[in-house]
């Protein structure tokens, strides 16, 4: 392996496997969490209903066209989080460096460690204690260990070793690439960038020149360069409001109004419970029910009601469609880390 050895740690379809394993009538079945109303949203199906074509954020109504006889349960988040923080003990055991980057995934840095014995330890006790499946990537960066685990989804094993990197890399598409998103996809295209073989291939000046820091990043990933520590210090939390509208909402004044409540409510809650946060992400719902959520991460973390407010209609105003009419705008904050560890503090603010 090179000088790091990171595990990422994915649960295989988690609500919906939760609930399968709690009641016993429901394994083998489509079983799809979320989406119960039609106005709701699908939060995660099981293998057997994305069989049917159904996926996490497709509104209720289009799964229930697809599968009229599926199990529709509501979110029960108190006892999804009751088991992460289980499968959270079980990573303690394996290494004190973590870093949870949802309620069902996480890093692990087990540098110096017996890596492929961690990893198929921290598999076993999940399935063993918890009666779940995980897929775990195995790698010398959080990038391609969240590229591995996905490889080989459900109850995946995959490594890519610093040798097989620059060809594994070569094949896939761009989006696998961190942060490439459909504009981004759609801007590499005109510039005849597909795979990610074609970045490896592109003058590096030519992306700088484009697409700034951005372009320098994205070369970098295409070699499966990638520095990111494993922050144990922030935590698997975040916040957020967010509104359906009653009548779909056209008015980016409206919008800019919600950002602007949310920023204060949301401000007070971090002050009241002594939190900073780093990352601010903008909901939009549209009038077709697709979902788009676009994010920005500080340098510094922050409370501050008009920094966030500033930031979000920034994203609100640069990163959406606003020729879309709107059914629902939410803003959510994570991220989350204690200021009173100094040593948080000094590693961010430098
Ligand atoms: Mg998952």
């Amino acid at each position: 392996m090179g000088d790091r050895a990171i595990i990422h740690v994915d649960m295989d379809a988690f609500y919906a496997s939760v609930e399968q394993r709690d009641n016993p009538n429901l394994r083998g079945k489509p079983v799809i969490i979320g989406g119960t109303s039609d106005r709701g949203v699908v939060c995660t199906a099981s293998y057997e209903a994305r069989r049917y074509g159904i996926h996490s954020a497709m509104s209720g109504k289009v799964a229930k066209r697809l599968c009229p006889d599926g199990i529709y349960l509501p979110v029960n988040m108190k006892k999804y989080k009751e088991t992460s923080r289980e499968i959270h003990k079980i990573f303690e055991r394996y290494s004190s460096i973590i870093e949870p980057i949802s309620i069902d995934e996480a890093f692990l840095d087990v540098t110096g460690k017996d890596y492929l014995l961690a990893a198929k330890n921290i598999k076993r006790d999940i399935k063993d204690e918890l009666e779940l499946t995980a897929s775990v990537g195995i790698s010398i960066n959080k990038f391609l260990a969240k590229l591995a685990s996905d490889i080989e989804k459900p109850d995946g094993f995959t490594v890519i070793r610093e040798e097989e990197v620059i060809q594994f890399l070569r094949p896939l598409p761009v989006t696998k690439l961190w942060g490439v998103g459909p504009k981004m996809e759609k801007e590499l295209n005109k510039l005849g960038i597909y795979y990610i073989g074609d970045i490896q291939n592109y003058d590096v000046d030519v992306l700088i020149a484009l697409f700034g820091k951005r372009g320098k990043e994205l070369y970098e990933f295409s070699f499966g360069v990638d520095y990111r520590p494993v922050e144990d210090h922030v935590l698997n939390q975040s916040i957020g409001e967010e509104e359906t509208f009653r009548e779909d909402v056209d008015d980016v004044d409206v919008l800019i109004h919600k950002l602007k409540l949310y920023s204060v409510n949301l401000s007070n809650k971090l002050i009241t419970k002594g939190y900073l946060i780093k990352t601010i992400t903008v909901k939009i719902k549209y009038i077709d029910f697709s979902v788009e959520t676009r994010s920005m991460t500080l340098n510094i973390p922050t409370n501050d009601d008009a920094i966030i407010f500033t930031i979000s209609k920034q994203i609100l105003l640069s990163k959406f469609n606003m020729e879309k009419k709107v059914r629902l705008i939410g803003l959510t904050l994570s991220n989350l880390i204690y200021p009173e560890d100094p040593i948080q503090l000094s590693m961010k603010i430098e």
